[in-house]
C-alpha cells in the first residue's frame, strides 16, 4: 500500500475560521502555491470556498488560471509573479488580479490591456526592503503617475498596494511597515486610496496585529502548519496526516510502506512516529521502506509520520525543526506517491 497524506476538511475549514477570526476585520487572501502547500489544489479551493474564502492568492497566472477553473462561484484570484505577454493576456480574460512590481511588467500589463480593450486590475508592490520585486521608493511616485495615467484612459483600475515582509526581526517589520503606509499615502495623493492594502503573510497577521492591512496574505496557518520555532496558534491544528503501512518485521523491529522516494527526507531518522501502541522512532529510512523502533504491530496496520498527534506522532513543523528547514518543505517534497486522501 502506498503513502497516504489524509487531509481533513473540517479542520481545514476551522483553522480558515480561527484565521479570520483572529485577523479581522483584514480579509483573508488564502494562499494556494505550492499545489496548496502539498494538499492539492482543487480540494483546497473546493473547501476554502464553501468556508465562503472570498480571496485566492495563486503566485503565478498559470496557478491563479488553475484556481478560477476550480471556482464555482465568482471570487478574486490574485497571481503575483511576473509574467509573459500571453499570460497576461489570460490573466485579463479571466479577471485575475496581477500583483505589479516593476516598471517594465506595469508597461506591457498596461499595454496588453489596451489592445485587448481590457481594465487590469492591479495590486503595485513597495520595495519595503526585501529587494526581491517591488518598485522602489525613490520611483514610486513615477511609477504612481503612470498608474494614474492609464487609470484615465480605462485600460487599469489601481485596486491594492502591497509587499512582502522579511519577518527576520519586528524592527525590520515596522520600518518595512513605515515605507509600506509612505507608499499608501502617496497612491492616496494622486487619487483614491487603494481599497486593498496587504502586506503581512501567515506569522505577522497572527502576531503583530498593528502590520496587518485591509488584507492579509495567509497560507501556512490556515493549512495548520505553524512557524519553525514559533509557538502553538489556538484554534489551529495540522489538517494532514502522513501515514504508512505496516509491512512486516525487520529483525525486532518493523518494517513500514515510505521512504526516500515518497519524499519523506532519510535525515528525519530518529524522529518519533505515531502507531496504534503510542510513539516510537523512525530508525532508517530507505528509498520505498523505513524501519520503526520495535514489534507487535499487524501488517497492514497504519504508522503516522506526523499528523495532529492522536496516535503519539508529531507534526510537520517538529520533523522540519530537526532538520533545519520548515513545515511547509515537509508536505511540499512529497512525491506523487503519496495518495491524498480527503477525510472528514
Ligand atoms: C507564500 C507567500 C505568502 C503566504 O505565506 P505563509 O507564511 O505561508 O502564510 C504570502 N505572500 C507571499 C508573497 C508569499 O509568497
Amino acid at each position: 500500500m502506498r503513502p497516504e497524506l489524509r487531509i481533513s476538511s473540517r479542520r481545514f475549514i476551522a483553522n480558515i475560521e480561527a484565521v479570520r477570526a483572529r485577523i479581522a476585520p483584514s480579509e483573508l487572501m488564502l494562499v494556494m502555491k505550492d499545489d496548496a502547500y502539498g494538499h492539492g489544489i482543487t480540494w483546497a479551493v473546493e473547501t476554502a470556498q464553501s468556508a465562503g474564502v472570498d480571496w485566492f492568492g495563486g503566485y503565478d497566472v498559470a496557478g491563479g488560471l488553475e484556481i478560477r477553473r476550480i471556482l464555482e462561484r465568482p471570487a478574486r484570484v490574485f497571481a503575483w509573479a511576473t509574467s509573459t505577454d500571453a499570460e497576461i493576456d489570460e490573466a485579463l480574460l479571466q479577471q485575475i488580479d496581477l500583483g505589479v512590481g516593476t516598471d517594465e511588467y506595469l508597461g506591457r500589463v498596461i499595454s496588453r490591456a489596451r489592445i485587448l480593450g481590457a481594465t487590469a486590475r492591479v495590486h503595485l508592490k513597495i520595495d519595503t526592503g526585501l529587494h526581491r520585486n517591488g518598485v522602489l521608493v525613490e520611483d514610486w511616485s513615477e511609477t504612481m503617475a503612470v498608474v494614474r495615467a492609464a487609470e484615465r484612459s480605462g485600460s487599469l483600475e489601481l485596486v491594492g498596494v502591497w509587499s512582502h515582509l522579511a519577518e527576520a526581526s519586528d524592527a525590520e517589520d515596522d520600518d518595512a511597515q513605515q515605507v509600506f503606509l509612505g507608499a499608501i499615502a502617496a497612491a492616496a495623493s494622486s487619487g483614491d486610496e487603494p481599497q486593498w492594502q496587504h502586506l503581512t503573510a501567515s506569522a505577522a497577521s497572527w502576531w503583530r496585529p498593528e502590520l496587518r492591512g485591509s488584507m492579509s496574505r495567509v497560507g501556512a496557518f490556515c493549512y495548520g502548519i505553524r512557524s519553525a520555532d514559533g509557538p502553538d496558534l489556538e484554534g489551529v491544528e495540522p489538517i494532514a496526516e502522513l501515514t504508512a503501512t505496516v509491512l512486516g518485521t525487520s529483525g525486532d523491529d518493523t518494517l513500514v510502506g515510505i521512504g526516500s522516494f515518497d519524499g519523506l527526507p532519510s535525515t528525519l531518522a530518529g524522529m518519533p512516529v505515531g502507531t496504534r501502541s503510542g510513539t516510537r522512532r523512525l530508525l532508517s529510512i530507505g528509498p520505498t521502506s523505513s524501519v520503526v523502533s520495535g514489534d507487535g504491530l499487524e501488517i497492514g496496520d497504519q504508522v503516522s509520520v506526523f499528523g495532529a498527534g492522536g496516535r503519539g506522532e508529531c507534526d510537520a513543523t517538529t520533523l522540519a525543526e530537526s532538520i533545519g528547514t520548515v513545515g511547509e518543505e515537509i508536505l511540499t517534497r512529497l512525491t506523487p506517491r503519496v495518495r491524498r486522501v480527503v477525510v472528514d
